[in-house]
């Protein structure tokens, strides 16, 4: 792809932070961006409360590691039937998991959306356009022009892009014009969202571990991060909405968790949940990321981890497609990786919900959910590029070692690829495989400087090929193998044999 002549390289429409996290991601490898939300402030409201390891991984990425000393540990969930006892739950792990983040943690929305519009506004690569608003969009094949009009002030105005990412929630506008398929895994809910500040802790609820009664009416406490808490009460049926707007309501409905004065709401509003996966991401020069292209009900506190996954996935695509050092193509294995990894993530929180929701139907007895649990988090991406089923942990995320100094892997290699191996395997490849690394920036990760070998042995593997969103291209078990590996991730990723 030749050089764009286009005002921006990227648009980014929606600074929420699927928005957010890309714009960071595409600002740190020198791409040209523009960012746009109608919100000039971040919304105060918190949505996410929950990230797991994962994507604790990926904040250390957006260089906001620091930020983990602000968050709560989250300790599980203990589900109760009516009367109180315990009838599942779940704790969650202790200790660092092999991305060398605890497992889940509790963080303030809003405090996280700041700190990364400050990055942004810092970057010289940014333009950040808030208070607009995206109105109209038209690809043209060479580049995509945007309308956006500002709120304010009514003034509007165009600006090209040679690619467009529509970020802008479940909403979305860019996924009305595109029009894709949505997949309904009939996952609807309503649900009260109090969030209160508490001047005490509320009575008889655990202030480490999130707790759901699966009364008449199921209803969630979480605690976010001090001194906040999250109260849920499910609507049921078809209950009017009108009296949920009066805020003597919230009141009745926290007065056995919270004495009166106790503590300040800080919003209460109904949100409407749903399930829902767009068959598209992609349309010529524009694409979907976030809640546009996917939602969940809030069970596994996954729906915004879902949307920075997508956006580790999509940066350095973009980027090399941008640069004209991949074709476009690329940006085709983007839907077929994620959208797989979303969509259990979608089948497995509505089947939660559903359950929950069926214990306040009447449905007496509560008892765990049937079926298969999946995994929450870390399942494989589907595997688009170059077909690479037949190495081992292809897909899988990648571990994070610790470094011998103590730091951890990913502050020494930044968003780029690497390749983990023994040292005498680094140092055995041929000239060409060695420009083909230099040709993509990789990084090259002796194990004997990390704290790696226990997951290689158990893996079968002597080491990775690991790309910028940290998952496995290839694992290998020979310098031959590392060979045809790179090989295969220079003629899949560049459509050619990289030249060195
Ligand atoms: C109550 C609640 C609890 C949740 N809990 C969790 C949790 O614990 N963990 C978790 O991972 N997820 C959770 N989620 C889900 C999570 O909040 C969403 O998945 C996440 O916010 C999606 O991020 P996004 O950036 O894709 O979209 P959004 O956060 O919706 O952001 C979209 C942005 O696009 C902007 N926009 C819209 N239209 C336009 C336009 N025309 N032009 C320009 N900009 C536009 C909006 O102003 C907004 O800033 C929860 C959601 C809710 C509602």
């Amino acid at each position: 792809m030749t050089e764009s002549v286009a005002d921006y390289d990227v648009a980014v429409v929606g600074a929420g932070p699927t928005g957010l996290a890309l714009a960071n991601l595409l600002a740190g490898q020198d791409i040209r961006v523009v960012l746009i939300d109608p919100n000039k402030i971040v919304c105060p409201h918190p949505r996410a409360s929950h990230i797991d390891d994962e994507t604790m991984r990926s904040f250390q990425t957006l260089g906001l590691a620091e930020a983990e000393k602000g968050y709560l540990v989250m300790g599980g969930f203990d589900i109760l039937n009516e009367s109180g006892k315990r009838v599942f739950g779940w704790e969650m792990e202790g200790g660092e998991t092999d991305q060398s983040w605890l497992s889940d943690y509790m963080f303030f929305q809003p405090d996280f959306e700041a700190a990364l519009r400050g990055k942004l506004a810092a970057s010289a690569d940014i333009e950040l356009m808030l208070g607009w608003e995206l109105v109209d969009f038209a690809d043209d094949g060479s580049a995509v022009t945007l309308s956006i009009r500002n709120r304010g002030s009514g003034v509007q105005r165009s600006l090209s892009a040679a690619f467009l990412v529509g970020c802008d929630g479940a909403n979305s506008f860019i996924r009305q014009q595109m029009s894709p398929d949505m997949e309904d895994f009939d996952g609807s809910q309503r649900s009260l969202i109090i969030d209160v500040f508490k001047f005490k802790p509320a009575a008889g609820l655990s202030e480490t571990k999130g707790t759901i009664i699966a009364g008449a009416r199921p209803f969630t406490h979480i605690p976010i991060v001090s001194p906040f808490s999250r109260f849920e009460f499910m609507l049921l049926g078809d209950e009017d909405l009108d009296s949920y707007a009066d805020p003597t309501t919230s009141y009745a409905l926290l007065e056995p968790w919270m004495e009166p004065g106790s503590y300040r709401i800080m919003r209460s509003d109904v949100y409407l949940w749903h399930a829902r996966l767009a068959t598209g991401w992609r349309t010529g020069r524009v694409l979907l990321a976030g809640d546009a292209a996917h939602q969940m009900p809030p069970m596994l506190g996954q729906g915004m981890c879902s949307g920075i996954r997508d956006a580790a996935n999509l940066a350095w695509k973009l980027a090399l497609v941008v640069r004209g050092t991949a074709e476009a193509g690329l940006l085709d294995s983007y839907e077929p990786e994620r959208a797989p990894h979303v969509r259990d993530l979608i089948v497995e929180s509505t089947r939660q919900a559903n359950a929950v929701a069926a214990m306040g139907q009447g449905v007496t007895g509560a008892k765990e959910p049937a079926g298969e649990v999946v995994d929450r988090t870390h399942s494989a991406i589907g595997q688009a590029i170059g077909g690479v089923t037949e190495w081992p942990q292809a897909g899988q995320l990648s571990p994070q070692p610790r470094l011998r100094d103590g730091r951890r892997l990913d502050d020494m290699v930044g968003y780029a690829f690497m390749v983990l191996a023994p040292g005498d395997v680094l140092s055995s490849v041929c000239e060409s495989t060695r420009q083909q690394w230099d040709s993509i920036g990789a990084v090259l990760v002796p194990i004997e400087d990390t704290d790696l070998s226990g997951w290689l042995e158990r893996h079968e593997v002597e080491g990775v090929l690991v790309r910028p969103d940290r998952y496995v291209f290839a694992g290998f078990r020979s310098v031959d193998q590392l060979e045809a590996a790179t090989q295969q991730l220079s003629t899949a990723v560049f459509g050619k044999e990289m030249q060195g």
